[in-house]
Order: C-alpha cells, then structure tokens, then sequence
C-alpha cells in the first residue's frame, strides 16, 4: 500500500480530514462564533498557503499568524480574508502590513506610541495580558487602553487575549482559566463604558474553545485541533469532537544493503549489529525536522506495512534503518514517517512521547525541504 515516490522526502494533507475537522470544531463553536484558524509557522508545518487555500475553500475568512512575513506569504499565496499578526513586527517589516493588507497585534501600550510614531494608517486588534505575562498589555490598564482608540493611525478592529493554561485540569488552572476570563470581560465592560468600539473580540485556542466556549467572542483562533491533534495524546482522551491527523509523511528508500555481525552503521560507530542484517538508507533527516533523538533505536519508519527501527544516529539528510524482517524491499520503495500503512500506523503523539515534546513542535519543525501536497 505503499504511495510513490513524489520526490525526496514529501507531506500529503489529506483535504477530506481537514474538512471534518473543520466541520467538528465548528459545531462546537458558540453562538456568533467564527473560526480564525492559527495558520502559523506554516500551518504547524502542513503548508500554510494550501492549508489556508483550502479553508478557504470550506468557508473560513479570517487567519492568524505569528509574523508579518507568514502573512505577507499568505497574501502572495492568494489568500483571501482577515489575517491577524499575533506577534511582534519590527519597524523593518512594518510596511507589509500595508503591502499585504494585514491587521496588526498591538501588543502593548509602548508598541502603540511607536506605531502612532511611524505614522502610516493600519488596522489593528489589541492583544491584553489577562495573567499569562507573555505580552498583550494589562488588562487593568484600561484607561490607557482606551487612549489607543483615540489615535488617528491605528484602526482598532478587534480585541483579545490569550488562556495560557486552557488546557489543564488542575483544579487551580481551571480557576486561574476562569480569571483569565473575568479580567478579559471587565477590561471590555470598562473600555466599552468608555465609549471605545471594541470590533472583534476573541480569547480562545484549541482546549479554549473545548472547554471554556462560554467565554463566546466573535472569533475561535484554532490551531493544533484543526491538524486533527490535541497537544498530547492524554488530552486526546477528553476531546469531544472527534479528531483526524490531516499530514502524512513519506520518504525514499535511497538503498538496501547486507550487513553482517560487527559491521559499524552510520555516524561514531553508534549501531553495531549483533548478527547479520539489512539495512535501508531513507531520505529524511534531522534538517528536515526528524528529531535527531529518534535515532539509536527509538523511533521507528514503516515500510511495506511494516515497522523497521531506525538504527546508529540519525543524519542531517538521512537516517537508517533495520529492515531484515520486511520483504522485497528495494531503493525507490517509500517509507512512512508519519502517516498508516494498512494496520501499522505511526502518529505526531508517537514521534512527540518518544522526544519528550509535543505534537505541536513537532510538526512546526519539520523542514523547509520537505515538499508539501494537498490532496
Ligand atoms: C498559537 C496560538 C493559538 C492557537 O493555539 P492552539 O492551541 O494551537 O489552538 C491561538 N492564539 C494565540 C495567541 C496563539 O499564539
């Protein structure tokens, strides 16, 4: 069952499980409630023009990202709709905004003053720290908050902040959760008494919108969910709506060669075979985001349906594995990282347990050599 080759190393999303995860998060969305879908460091490493494309395709009009080149990529791209910069942009990238039609994060009161001082007309959410100390300005500050509407080169279109423990059921995270929330609310009950028009108002992530959808706002900024992953597999376990991995990852079988016992495998002598073996030599390695700490026998490829452990040290380009148990393999047989072949399956959770991290980064990381399809 295996796919071919479509070049090195390659990602296939498949469209149909993005559309059921779309679909499944947006019949849990609240009353009023649109997704904004967090298409950063390039769609957690999925392809953040096709993903973004392709939601627009099922409907999705507004996105959010971490910079303003990720948006000004999007935009070439040929995205349409709302794109939200959640993070910092220097004075050097401020003119994309302008070029590639991009809402700006104000994310403090400094950073207000100095985009009043640049001078040059943008949109612009505000981002308010409700308690996770990362940026956004107090959410007490409402007074000097409320000044930010007032200045001429900045149009405010929209409001939030961001749950930092949303995920957590620790008794005192659900309650710091919910304070989050209460200090989000009356920051906006004070600057709407102010008379400031608040636009779009949004706070909730992925285990946000899961758990605390009473906190409502205009918009859900979804991001790990919509890929059909929970950060950890345990938080899979209390997910209510049901969750398809989107990417599959394939690489070639470069070469196959017989080893016999004592024979040094790869980088520092690191695998010496106990007996006589096979060895396959695959396309993918450390620079294209496979954990080097997958090496030495931790993680595994499948190949023809079956799972081979990789072997001696993973390479920047490459790594090996051990295929003495899987038939009729030869160079140009494909083999899959990520992704299921018949009953053998290996997942971001698996990749993510055995490199002590989470889906999350493990997707982001994976290399810019990797190609990327939608199908
Ligand atoms: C990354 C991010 C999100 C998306 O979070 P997920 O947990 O992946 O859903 C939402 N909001 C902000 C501010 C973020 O940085």
């Amino acid at each position: 069952m295996t796919d071919k080759s479509r070049g090195r190393t390659w990602l296939i999303n498949d469209s149909k499980k993005l559309e059921q995860n779309v679909r499944a998060f947006q019949s849990v969305l609240p009353n009023g409630t649109e997704l904004m879908p967090a298409v950063k460091a390039d769609a957690y490493g999925h392809g953040g023009v096709l993903i973004s494309k392709k939601l627009n395709e099922f409907g999705v009009k507004a996105f959010c990202v971490a910079s303003a080149k990720e948006g000004a990529r999007l935009r070439a791209g040929g995205v349409e709709g709302d794109i939200l910069v959640l993070g910092y942009t220097s004075r050097a990238d401020l003119n994309q905004l302008i070029e590639f039609d991009l809402i700006q994060t104000v994310i403090d009161l400094d950073y207000a003053k100095m985009l009043k001082d640049w001078g040059k007309k943008i949109k612009a959410h505000i981002g308010i720290d409700s308690g996770m100390h990362r940026v956004g300005e107090f959410s007490s500050r409402t007074e000097e908050i409320a000044d930010i509407y007032k200045i001429e080169n900045i149009e405010i279109t929209g409001i939030f902040t961001h749950l930092s423990s949303a995920d957590s059921d620790n008794p005192e995270h659900i309650e710091f959760t919910k304070e989050q929330g209460r200090k989000f609310r009356e920051c906006l009950d004070d600057l709407r008494a102010r008379g400031c028009s608040l636009g779009k108002i949004h706070s909730l992530n992925t285990t946000g919108l899961l758990r605390y959808s009473d906190f409502g706002g205009d918009y859900a900024r979804v991001g790990i969910g919509l890929y059909g992953y929970m950060e950890t597999r345990a938080q899979l376990l209390s997910c209510p709506v049901s969750l398809n991995p989107v990417m599959s990852i394939h690489t070639n079988v470069e070469a196959v060669k017989e080893v016999k016992k004592g024979d040094a495998i790869g980088y520092g002598c690191a695998y010496k075979p106990e007996g006589p073996g096979v060895i396959a030599a695959l396309s993918i390695g450390y620079a294209d985001g496979f954990p080097r700490a997958m090496g030495e026998g931790v993680g595994e490829v499948i190949i023809n349906g079956k799972k081979a452990p990789i072997v001696g040290r993973i390479c920047m380009d490459q790594c090996m594995v051990e295929v003495s148990k899987i038939k009729d393999i030869k160079a140009g047989d494909v083999a899959t990282v990520i992704g299921r072949e018949g009953n053998a399956e290996i997942t971001a959770y698996d990749i993510a347990e055995k490199t002590n991290s989470i889906t999350n980064e493990v997707l982001s990381r994976l290399g810019a050599r990797i190609e990327r399809f939608m199908d």
